[in-house]
């Protein structure tokens, strides 16, 4: 289908566009599709901007990033879908290791996943030979490597879901998630929700680390004093003054 580029939605008509070329391709499940419908929705009650307390989450994401030992950036289909050069750039920015973790998996889907975040410029991307297991997780949802994911410090989930979030935090480690449900297990286990779109966290993200890889007394210091609970509050407290806003109609023009 052809979409008109006047067209109001176009932003978001392609972006669904995406997606569903990348499950004609094999990238995308189509329970990534319904999860990206649920994302959407979240993003007009956010009104499809960042929020002030996200870009807190964001500056503090990206804070735990540059002090980590062994940071890692997990990847799904959806992700590398919409966002695998945001992704790259990131992962050098940090540097990061990049592992590529499907909570459906197939070898054939890891390996189409590699291939996209390598023509997005990513080498050494991990995924398609895991050597162990994370903790108290079934099935092939464990499967993870020691020098990525599972022997991270710092780990960055976007998109993740809950049960693999809470086992990753189990494990000690700190656990980063892009989601923009504040509301789901994901965002109530990590240690640092941002509760943001994918496409619009990452370049944050990676801005934030750009500022903070020179200046590790005040990474440390937004480190210390990021307060997650206050800013999960922050972000309802944002949706409450955007829906009040709403229910209050639209503003009458002065004459
Ligand atoms: P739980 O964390 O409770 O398991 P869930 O069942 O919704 O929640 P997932 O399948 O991991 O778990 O859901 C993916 C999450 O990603 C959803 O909360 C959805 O709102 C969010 N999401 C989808 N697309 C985007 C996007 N582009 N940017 C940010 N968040 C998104
Ligand atoms: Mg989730």
């Amino acid at each position: 289908m052809k979409i008109p580029r006047s067209h109001p939605r176009y932003t978001s008509l392609m972006t669904r566009e995406k997606l569903v070329k990348a499950w004609k391709a094999g990238t995308v499940v189509p329970e990534g599709l319904i999860a990206h419908g649920r994302g959407e929705a979240w993003d007009y009650l956010f009104g499809e901007e960042t929020s002030a307390p996200a870009l807190v989450a964001e500056k503090a994401a990206a804070a735990f990033l540059v002090r980590a030992k062994r940071p890692a950036i997990s990847v799904n289909g959806n992700v590398a879908s919409l966002a695998a050069r945001e992704i790259v750039h990131l992962a050098k920015a940090v540097p990061a290791r990049i592992e590529v973790n499907l909570f459906h998996r197939s070898d054939a889907r890891v390996r189409r996943i590699v291939r996209s975040l390598e023509r997005a410029g990513a080498r050494g991307v991990l995924g398609l030979h895991p050597d162990t297991r994370i903790p108290r997780l079934d099935s092939a949802r464990a499967l993870s490597h020691r020098e990525g994911i599972h022997g991270a410090d710092v780990v960055l989930v976007p998109l993740e879901d809950g049960d693999r979030a809470e086992a990753l935090a189990r494990m000690g480690k700190v656990v980063i998630s892009v989601d923009l449900n504040p509301l789901s297990r994901t965002s109530q286990r990590a240690t640092v929700p941002v509760v943001d779109e994918l496409t619009r966290a990452l370049p944050n993200i990676e801005k934030f680390v750009r500022e903070l890889r020179g200046d590790s007394k005040e990474a440390r210091r937004i480190a210390r004093t990021y307060d997650r609970d206050g800013n999960l509050r922050a972000v309802y407290s944002f949706l409450n003054w955007r829906l009040r806003t709403l229910a209050r109609g639209p503003r009458r023009r002065k004459r």
